[in-house]
């Protein structure tokens, strides 16, 4: 079920980006086993062509969108084959209720106003996810400055910041403030990175100073490398035997910074003897402790303040079958799902029947030890976390 009429590319055809992964990571599930013979046939859309021919780059996330709607209609296609499925676009899911029987049933409004109810044993939440503007303005930066301070009107979240619409706020705040624009970012994350990024696009041809985009992080940004000796060649020291993989070798494989984001950070840290760009600067929150007025005067003087401070997932109103509400996604470090992509009550305890995946959701693949926090992608919906979806669900 999908609650809009676009099918497959969910929110990444709304980032105005490169991705993160690789394109080769999208296109193996029309070339790998099984799946060829349902999806083969898209390798020979002109859009598939052109992610084929850069493999092993980060393409424009517009362009990934495409190929997944394509592969959603493919499915689509196979679904229709099987009586006892059905696909439905344009129907929303409203609410959760659990039943004495054990089964859940669904609550829905297609886009008609029509409601309805399904009844079903087991139901996986896919509903993506969100950045929270409260929690955004009410996070402590350091002791006592927040942005909510002060300085709301300034905030645009990092996921506003990077759509098209967000450019394009962006661009007309940095032409009226001119030589004068400054941009804060805070936080140490893809979004971060991406956002400074995106920053630097928006300003070309505007006259942005030294140092006019600053880059505050609570945890020092970490940069992702095939491997250990890899990342010692680069110059990156800033590791050790709990940051690397031990299923992959790869050195901050779950936490580290991919494609863009990546390669502004290794600059800024002087990494493979780029230089950086002078109009970027990267510092800690914690240099302003001694001195909170400093942060103060940097928040004052900035023309947009972006916070990068991650997504929570999207869940529905739930209740069970004594007909009490139950709390979804919201069990520590905003985790919505166990390591089995089992969803959690407030109180980390598994509601029985009701699956999860997609941003935010929490699952933990293999990675680094010293990895908190959550990663995503859709490489890993294909494999890790599809295969323990229906582990789960008892396929
Ligand atoms: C800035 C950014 C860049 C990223 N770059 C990459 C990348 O390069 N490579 C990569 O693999 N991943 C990347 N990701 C992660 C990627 O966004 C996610 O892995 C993926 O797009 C999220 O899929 P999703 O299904 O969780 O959410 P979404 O794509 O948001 O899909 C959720 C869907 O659920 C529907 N929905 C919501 N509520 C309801 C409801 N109640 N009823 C019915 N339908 C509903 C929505 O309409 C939507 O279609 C990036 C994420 C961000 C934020």
């Amino acid at each position: 079920m999908e609650g809009s009429d676009r099918i497959g590319s969910g929110s990444l055809g709304n980032y105005s980006l490169r991705s993160d992964s690789p394109a080769s990571s999208f296109l193996e599930c029309l070339e790998a086993g099984p799946a060829r013979t349902v999806l083969g046939h898209l390798l020979d859309r002109p859009h598939v062509r052109t992610l084929l021919a850069q493999r092993e780059t980060h393409v424009p996330l517009e362009l990934v969108a495409r190929l997944l709607e394509d592969v959603a209609q493919a499915m689509r296609g196979v679904f229709e084959r099987f009586p006892e499925s059905r696909f439905l676009a344009g129907h929303f899911a409203r609410s959760l209720e659990a039943t004495r029987q054990g089964t859940w049933r669904v609550k829905i409004e297609s886009s008609t106003g029509a409601d309805s109810v399904l009844e079903a044993r087991h139901v996986v939440l896919a509903l993506g996810a969100r950045q929270v503007r409260t929690e955004a303005l009410e996070s402590e930066l350091i002791p006592d400055v927040r942005l909510g301070d002060r300085w709301a009107q300034r905030v645009m979240l990092s996921g506003e910041l990077l759509s098209t619409e967000g450019r394009l706020k962006l661009r007309r705040a940095l032409e009226r403030a001119g030589s004068r624009a400054r941009i804060v970012v805070i936080g140490s994350s893809h979004s971060a990175f991406s956002s400074a990024v995106t920053a630097l696009e928006v300003a070309q041809g505007l006259p942005l100073q030294r140092e006019a985009i600053t880059i505050a992080y609570r945890n020092r940004p970490r940069v992702f490398y095939p491997s250990p000796e890899q990342a010692r060649s680069d110059g990156y020291r800033e590791f050790g035997p709990e940051d690397v993989c031990p299923r992959t070798g790869r050195l901050h494989r779950l936490g580290g910074l991919r494609g863009d984001g990546r390669e502004l950070c290794r600059a800024s840290l002087g990494l493979g003897g780029l230089a950086p760009d002078e109009r970027v600067r990267l510092t800690a929150l914690r240099t302003f402790h001694e001195q909170p007025q400093v942060l103060r005067e940097l928040l004052e003087s900035a023309t947009c303040i972006v916070p990068a401070f991650g997504y929570r997932a999207r869940t529905l109103p739930a209740r069970d079958g004594q007909g009490d509400p139950i709390r979804l996604g919201a069990f520590g470090q905003r985790r919505l799902v166990d390591a089995a992509s089992r969803v959690l009550d407030s109180r980390g305890r598994v509601v029985p029947g009701l699956m999860g995946i997609g941003l935010a959701s929490g699952y933990l693949p293999e990675g680094e030890a010293s990895f908190r926090g959550h990663t995503n992608g859709v490489w890993l919906y294909q494999n890790d976390t599809g295969a323990t979806l229906l582990r789960g669900i008892g396929v």
